[in-house]
């Protein structure tokens, strides 16, 4: 994915953070990590585009190079039911071969590291003084956010996850994600920002009739409409523990999506982008549709994951939880409306007795 691209989906993320449905105490804890994010968006579009610009680790941190493979012994991991893609699983032509995985490939890892870093190092803030030279800024973590949203997001590309050489096709792939976006939403071109409106969240170009109608007719609006019906699922999917294992899971599906957009009987070499747009396969649409909004629900999930433990754990260091601080609160106030109304009558049937006397 493309630098834009990659800026638009943290956007999109954390708005799942704020407008999905969740438990209240999880709201809680989206709650702080929304206004936390929206005090740091400005670097987004950098951030987010920093392993590439800077980290430059691609050949084998943004892929997990997949194939079909007799000796195999890895096992296809599950998502969450909420999944796009997993629709798509049961019409891939690789689904019930075995496969294996370029042992040089780490992205799953590199997700499962960087989540570490993030909350250790909330940790460290957390227990340093203000301004002490060892204590992570909050730059730096947003930085991390950032770059992990990117790692997650790339787990997403089919392409990233299929070992076959579709350099060319990938490239036009990506090229055409970035330009609807840049098509789409107002940028400030000379200092890399998109901007945003009131709430904070990307601005769309004013559109005249003519472009509001390719944009109806655009992925970005199946993006837009369906997210919010989307259920948000905090899990990892069933049998995955941590990032990683997710993370796996999330590659695995990416290599069946790519094989149900190149299947093996079509071949792969030459297809060009006009092949896949018109293919009776998967169409690039629905393809795209899949891909963007999965990548959106798994950063927010990740993102959200490594944001509550931090939280709890910062709650267990104080000794209470930001429930059952609020909980403990009310009963405080109650206690204390009833011991007074107690004093009151003592204090009444005193001046009773008093008078009595
Ligand atoms: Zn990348």
């Amino acid at each position: 994915m493309k630098q834009y691209t990659h800026a638009w989906l943290s956007f999109m993320a954390i708005k799942r953070l704020e407008k999905a449905e969740m438990t209240p105490s999880d709201r809680v804890y989206a709650k702080k990590l929304v206004r936390w994010f929206k005090d740091h968006n400005d670097d987004v579009v950098q951030g987010a585009w920093y392993p590439d610009a800077v980290v430059k680790d691609m050949a084998n941190s943004h892929v997990l190079k997949i194939k079909p493979s007799s000796r195999g012994k890895e096992r296809f991991r599950s998502l969450p039911s909420t999944y796009e893609c997993r629709k798509y699983r049961a019409m891939s032509p690789v689904k019930n071969k075995s496969f294996s995985v370029d042992e040089h490939d780490n992205l799953p890892e590199r997700c499962e590291s960087i989540a570490h870093s993030i909350i250790d190092h909330l940790k460290m803030q957390c227990c340093e003084n203000k301004g002490s030279p060892v204590s992570p800024t909050n730059n730096q973590i947003a930085l991390s956010l950032f770059m992990l949203s990117h790692y997650v997001a790339d787990a997403h590309v089919p392409f990233h996850c299929d070992a076959r050489k579709l350099g060319r096709l990938h490239t036009c792939m990506e090229k055409k994600w970035d330009d609807i976006i840049n098509y789409h939403y107002d940028f400030d071109t000379e200092n890399k920002r998109f901007l945003i409106y009131e709430d904070g969240y990307p601005r769309t170009k004013e559109f005249g009739e003519g472009i509001k109608e390719r944009y109806r007719a655009a992925y970005l609006k199946d993006i837009d409409d369906g997210l919010p019906k989307r259920k948000f699922v905090t899990s990892w999917g069933n049998k995955n523990g941590n990032v990683r294992e997710f993370a796996c899971a999330i590659c695995q599906h990416s290599y069946l999506l790519s094989y149900c957009l190149l299947p093996i009987r079509c071949g792969h070499r030459r297809k060009t982008m006009k092949y896949l747009e018109t293919s009776d396969d998967l169409s690039f649409d629905a393809c795209s549709t899949a891909v963007l909004s999965d990548a959106i629900d798994s950063i927010a999930r990740v993102w959200f994951r490594v944001w509550r433990h931090f939280l709890k754990w910062k709650s267990k260091r104080k000794g209470k939880s930001p429930r059952t601080k609020k909980k403990k609160s009310a009963k405080t106030v109650k206690e204390r409306r009833t011991k007074k109304r107690k004093r009151r009558l003592k204090r009444g049937s005193k001046g009773r007795e008093v008078l009595k006397k």
